[in-house]
């Protein structure tokens, strides 16, 4: 029998006794990491609710974005969309701009699309099982696994960046956790060591173990309520696991951003709202197939418009996505006193307002060059 914590019976005692930690029971390890939860755990905005909705917008916000960031975006996002009919009744477009500076946009797209289906087939229930959660967009399977854990206590693995460390430390995973094979292996440990009780906490807990102890980089295992359980430790690993995947190489495409200035005002337009970057805005762009090209292609586009004004160059920015890299060549054109009407997607927008338009990434970067 596990020590007790806080006079209560350890919520593990039953877990499978041939599943080992470095020759300990896994209820012992939970144990250990629910004690050290309920002493250090972060005391976090979407900790100090059982709300699944709201639960849930944290964990949306937090799949690509740093807690740091989400905490300055969690509260006024919830101000806006307070409740999910709120969020499931505005339009795609509102949702879009309440993101702004939270990045990876589909996010917003999803959950949008998620707070419909949950209001229209689900009477605006939150479902409180992951195999009805994973079906939803934007919700996988440790996304579904947290919501359950977090907000109705239930029993249900999480596989989210800092666990999948954690847990390829802890057994001393000898392969990339990303790979195929570990995927499954780290799955089936998740959900061995998740308690049937306790789990709220105990969800968290792995959490913060990852990211405030089992670093990336220099894991602080002097300090770690677990390192008596942990494998990579004990054989001096900690610093090389997880493994690395062998990166392919990604293709680089090219394009040119047309920064068209008139006083004052900069042209912009929104891209489609279905569609990669849906719903975000953008400067006027031509692909092109080499850097060399770049000049021609700007004088062409300004001269299809019927424009005129010397296009400038002003630098080149580079944005990474999962599948190519990007290269703007940034060009402005100052128009003078040129008398032009918008066309209906595009719109003239100050500095100012640009610094809080839903930009995407890479033109953010494009504006950051003309902005300076
Ligand atoms: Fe991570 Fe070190 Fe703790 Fe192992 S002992 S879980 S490597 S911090």
């Amino acid at each position: 029998m596990s020590d007790p914590i806080d006079g209560k019976a350890c919520p593990v005692a039953d877990l499978p006794a041939q599943m080992m930690l470095d020759g300990r029971l896994p209820s012992d390890f939970v144990c250990a990491l629910l004690a050290w939860y309920q002493q250090q755990g972060r005391d976090l905005p979407w900790r100090r609710t059982r709300d699944p909705y709201r639960i849930w917008v944290s964990e949306i916000m937090l799949q690509q974005t740093t807690v740091a960031t989400v905490l300055g975006r969690y509260d006024a996002f919830l101000q806006q969309f307070s409740t999910l009919t709120a969020l499931a009744t505005a339009t795609v477009e509102q949702v879009i701009e309440a993101w702004a500076g939270l990045g990876y946009y589909s996010r917003a797209r999803n959950l949008h699309a998620a707070a419909r289906r949950i209001h229209d087939d689900f009477d605006g229930e939150f479902p409180a099982d992951p195999e009805v959660l994973q079906q939803l967009p934007g919700i996988g399977r440790s996304t579904a696994g947290a919501i359950v854990a977090i907000a109705f206590d239930c029993p249900a693995p999480i596989l989210d960046a800092n666990v999948r460390r954690v847990l390829s430390r802890l057994f001393a995973l000898q392969q990339s956790p990303r790979a195929a094979a570990a995927e499954k292996l780290l799955w089936q440990w998740a959900t061995l060591l998740t308690p049937d009780a306790q789990v709220h906490d105990y969800t968290q807990g792995m959490m913060d173990l990852g990211a405030m102890v089992c670093l990336p980089g220099k894991p602080q295992c002097e300090g770690c309520p677990v390192k008596a359980f942990c494998l990579a430790y004990r054989q001096g690993l900690q610093e090389d696991i997880p493994l690395k995947a062998t990166k392919k190489p990604v293709p680089t495409r090219y394009q040119v951003a047309v920064v068209l200035e008139l006083r004052g005002r900069l042209l912009v337009r929104r891209r489609p709202t279905e569609g990669f970057l849906g719903g975000l805005w953008e400067f006027p762009t031509v692909d092109i197939k080499r850097v060399t090209g770049a000049e021609a292609a700007v004088q062409g586009m300004v001269k299809q418009m019927g424009l005129t004004g010397d296009p400038v160059f002003v630098g080149s920015s580079h944005h990474l996505y999962s599948h190519f890299k990007l290269e703007s060549l940034v060009y402005l054109v100052d128009l003078g006193d040129s008398l032009l009407v918008a066309e209906t997607a595009a719109q003239w927008r100050t500095y100012e307002e640009l610094e809080c338009l839903a930009l995407h990434g890479a033109h953010k970067k494009v504006f950051a060059k003309v902005r300076t």
